[in-house]
């Protein structure tokens, strides 16, 4: 078994920079979970594609929010106007919920990237430097509040002092042992939209835009964006599935023959390399606040900080 002061789940930008400030501010025993087993997580990472390092999803930095990025990870953003263009009209925001209806809903991310708009150059893996200490590559299993204990996936044992969980709410729902009264309820009430991401390394003409909604049912895909790369460039194309759904065998090749049909980008053009990724919790429905103090605060009297 190992004993930790302070456990921290996931390893996102909020898990990794709780992570980093806890070690600079010395608590000694301090280790963190996540699958991705990197600092920045499953979304805030790289993947390799023609040979060339690409964010697994397109992440964009509110320009208001430039200053107090580059000051925290001490690395300038490169910053430009972002105006999306509509191929097909009609609701795209609806299309992004699926079936759900877009008042029980936060608004979806692909909606938000437009106006000023920064990127960061690396993977935030590459600011996150923690001497000598990764994540711990697994995923929480049970989480014991009374006996203060998490089993991981990997069938490790940890008792921790405290614990600060930064993953999505569900995934904390699902592995609680004794789980108390009111949990399972809330855990019902929350619905969510799961994202598939194809990424494709393209050669052929590039297309005008750099991102594009579509909104009609002739493809499952709603949101495109393009990043350029010398003589290639990566088109990224993203559906949704309400978590009630799943994606339909031979997703990536469905989408894939939508791009060619309906002309997305302009043919003739010549995939060299493909990647999918699902994005889980990618929008979620509201809360009701009352409900989520109450929870809240059954979590918290056990050393617990939910983030
Ligand atoms: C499609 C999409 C596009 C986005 N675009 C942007 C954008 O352009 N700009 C922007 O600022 N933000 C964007 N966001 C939002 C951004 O991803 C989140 O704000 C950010 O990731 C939140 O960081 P976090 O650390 O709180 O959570 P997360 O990044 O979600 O980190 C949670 C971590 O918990 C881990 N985890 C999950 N379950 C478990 C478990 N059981 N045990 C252990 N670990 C677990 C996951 O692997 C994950 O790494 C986007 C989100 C999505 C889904």
């Amino acid at each position: 078994m190992l004993y930790v002061d302070v456990l921290v789940i996931g390893s996102g930008p909020t898990g990794s920079l709780i992570t980093k400030y806890l070690i600079k501010e010395r608590i000694r025993e301090v280790r963190t979970v996540d699958p991705s087993g990197i600092w920045g997580g499953a979304y805030f990472s790289n993947t390799r594609l023609c040979n060339i390092s690409v964010d697994k999803i397109p992440i964009f930095i509110k320009y208001d929010e430039k200053t107090i990025i580059e000051e925290e990870f001490e690395a300038p953003l490169s910053c430009s106007y972002l105006k999306p263009i509509l191929i097909r009209e009609n609701n795209v925001y609806k299309k992004m919920l699926s079936s759900y209806e877009i008042k029980d809903f936060q608004r979806p991310w692909f909606l938000e990237w437009k106006g000023k708009l920064c990127l960061m150059h690396k993977s935030l893996e590459d600011y996150i430097i923690i001497k000598d200490l990764k994540p711990i590559p697994s995923t929480v299993r049970i989480l014991d509040l009374r006996k203060s204990i998490v089993v991981l996936r990997s069938n490790a044992v940890i008792k921790y002092k405290y614990l600060i969980w930064t993953a999505p709410l569900p995934e904390l729902i699902k592995c609680l042992k004794n789980v108390p009264s009111g949990f399972n309820s809330f855990l019902r009430k929350l619905k969510w939209i799961n994202s598939y991401i194809v990424i494709l390394c393209l050669e052929g003409k590039k297309p005008k835009w750099t991102l594009a909604y579509h909104g009609t049912r002739a493809t499952k895909a709603h949101t495109f964006v393009i990043k350029h790369h010398n003589n290639n460039y990566i088109l990224y194309a993203i559906a949704n599935f309400s978590n009630k759904e799943k994606a339909i065998p031979g997703f990536t090749e469905k989408l894939i023959s939508d791009i060619k049909r309906l002309q997305i980008v302009p043919s003739p053009f010549k995939i060299k390399d493909e990647k999918t990724f699902t994005v889980k919790y990618s929008i979620l429905s509201k809360v009701s606040f009352k409900d989520l103090k109450s929870l809240k605060s059954k979590i918290e009297s056990r050393n617990i900080l939910l983030i």
